[in-house]
C-alpha cells in the first residue's frame, strides 16, 4: 500500500487533484497496488479555516506519507494579508519542512503541439529538457538578509551561500538522471563573476569523475537564458544553483505551449518527495470546469516513476496524453484559433481510457 497526501489547495487545485485521483485509482486497478489517500489543508483555504496558510497537521501527514500530491495554492481573496499568512508563505513552508532540495522540471513539447509553442515550429522541434534546480540553497535563504543604514542611505543585503555538500548532492542528481536520458549534463552557473559559482564548477567537474558515461558541459547563465529560445531543442538535462534555476524553467516552460502541461517533482534526501504541477491557482478559469488536467496527470506519472519505481505506468501515462493530443483533444489553453476543446472532467476521462487500454493491452500481450 502507498499513503499518498493530497493538498489540493486553492482555485483549481481542487478540480484537478480529482482528476488525478481518478487516474491513481484506475493505475492501482490495473497494476493491483492500493493508493490510500489522505487529505490535508494549505493555502488560502487553510488560512481560512485555521489561521494558517500550513497547519501542523498537514505537517504531520506529509511526513508519513510517502509521496505528497500538491494542486496549487494562492488568490486574490489572499493577496492583501501579511507575509506570514500568505498561500506561498504554506508552499515554501512546506518544501522547507520536507528538505526537498532537488526540483526536477522536464519540459517537453507533445508533436501534436508545436503550434502551440511561442517559438517556431522548427525552432521547437523535439524539444525534451529537464532542468535539475537546487531548491533549499542559494541567495534565496542566505544569511544575511537584511536592510541596512549606511552613511544615511537605505542598503538591501542578500547573501549567495553554497556550501560544497549541497552543490555535490544536486550534481549527483543530475547526472544519475542523465544516464537515464542523453548522457549529457550542462552546468549553468556565473563563474566568470561569482565565488559561489567557481566553487560550483570546480565541484562539477570533480563529481563528473564518479560518471565517466556521462558527457559534462558548462555554461554562463546568460548564455543559457539565450540559447533556450535559439536552440531549445539542443538541451537535455541542465542543472543550475536556486535563482538561475527558478528563472530558466519558467523561460523553459513558456515554451511547451501552456503552463497547464508542465509537471514538476521536489525530491529529499530520504524522505517523501512532493509532486506538484508548475502553474499557479489559475483563480481566472477556477470553477469553470475548463482547467488543463494534463500537468497533474504527468505530475502523477513522475510520482509512479520516481517515487515507487513503476516505470511502465509513467510511460503509458505519458503514452496517453500523447495519444489524447494527437487525437485532436484540447482543453481551452490548448487551442489556437477557433479549434474545438473539451472540458476538465472529458480531457481527464479520455486520457485514463487511453491508460487502461495502453496498460491492458501490454500486460496482456
Ligand atoms: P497561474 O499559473 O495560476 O496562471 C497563469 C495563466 O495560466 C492564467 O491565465 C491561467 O488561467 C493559466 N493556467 C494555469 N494553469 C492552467 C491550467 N492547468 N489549465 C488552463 N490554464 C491554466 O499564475 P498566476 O495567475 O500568476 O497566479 C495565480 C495565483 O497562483 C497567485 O496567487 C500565485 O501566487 C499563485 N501561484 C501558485 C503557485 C503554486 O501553487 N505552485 C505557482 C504559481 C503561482
Amino acid at each position: 500500500m502507498k499513503k499518498i497526501a493530497l493538498l489540493p489547495g486553492d482555485g483549481i487545485g481542487p478540480e484537478i487533484t480529482k482528476e488525478a485521483v481518478l487516474l491513481m485509482e484506475e493505475v492501482g486497478a490495473v497494476i493491483g497496488e492500493t493508493f490510500q489517500f489522505q487529505e490535508g489543508a494549505i493555502g488560502g483555504g487553510a488560512v481560512d479555516r485555521y489561521s494558517t496558510p500550513l497547519p501542523e497537521e498537514t505537517i504531520r501527514l506529509c511526513q508519513h506519507s510517502d509521496a505528497i500530491l500538491m494542486g496549487a495554492v494562492g488568490g486574490p481573496k489572499w493577496d492583501r494579508l501579511p507575509g506570514h499568512l500568505r498561500p506561498e508563505t504554506g508552499l515554501l513552508g512546506i518544501r522547507k519542512v520536507l528538505n526537498v532540495f532537488a526540483n526536477l522540471r522536464p519540459v517537453h513539447l507533445f508533436p501534436s503541439l508545436s503550434s502551440s509553442s511561442p517559438l517556431k515550429e522548427e525552432r521547437v522541434k523535439g524539444l525534451d529538457l529537464m532542468i535539475v534546480r537546487e531548491l533549499t540553497g542559494g541567495i534565496y535563504f542566505g544569511q544575511p538578509k537584511e536592510r541596512r543604514t549606511v552613511e544615511g542611505k537605505e542598503v538591501a543585503v542578500d547573501t549567495l551561500t553554497y556550501t560544497e555538500d549541497e552543490i555535490e548532492r544536486i550534481l549527483h542528481v543530475a547526472f544519475k538522471l542523465a544516464r537515464k536520458r542523453k548522457k549529457e549534463v550542462l552546468s549553468v552557473d556565473k563563474a566568470n563573476v561569482l565565488e559561489s559559482s567557481r566553487l560550483w564548477r570546480e565541484k562539477a567537474e570533480q563529481v563528473a569523475l564518479a560518471y565517466p558515461d556521462v558527457t559534462l558541459t558548462h555554461m554562463l547563465v546568460d548564455s543559457a537564458a539565450m540559447q533556450l529560445v535559439l536552440k531549445p531543442n539542443t538541451f537535455d538535462v541542465i542543472v543550475t544553483e536556486n535563482m538561475f534555476g527558478d528563472i530558466l524553467s519558467d523561460l523553459g516552460g513558456a515554451l511547451a505551449g501552456s503552463l497547464g502541461m508542465l509537471p514538476s517533482a521536489s525530491l529529499s534526501e530520504n524522505g517523501p518527495s512532493l509532486y506538484e504541477p508548475v502553474h499557479g491557482s489559475a483563480p481566472d478559469i477556477a470553477g469553470k470546469g475548463i482547467a488543463n488536467p494534463v500537468a497533474m496527470f504527468l505530475t502523477v506519472s513522475m510520482m509512479m516513476e520516481l517515487s515507487f519505481g513503476f516505470t511502465e505506468v509513467s510511460r503509458w501515462i505519458n503514452q496517453a496524453v500523447e495519444e489524447a493530443l494527437d487525437e485532436g483533444y484540447r482543453t481551452k489553453d490548448l487551442t489556437v484559433g477557433d479549434e474545438k476543446w473539451v472540458g476538465t472532467e472529458e480531457m481527464g476521462r479520455v486520457i485514463r481510457e487511453k491508460f487502461r487500454t495502453l496498460a491492458k493491452g501490454e500486460r496482456n500481450g
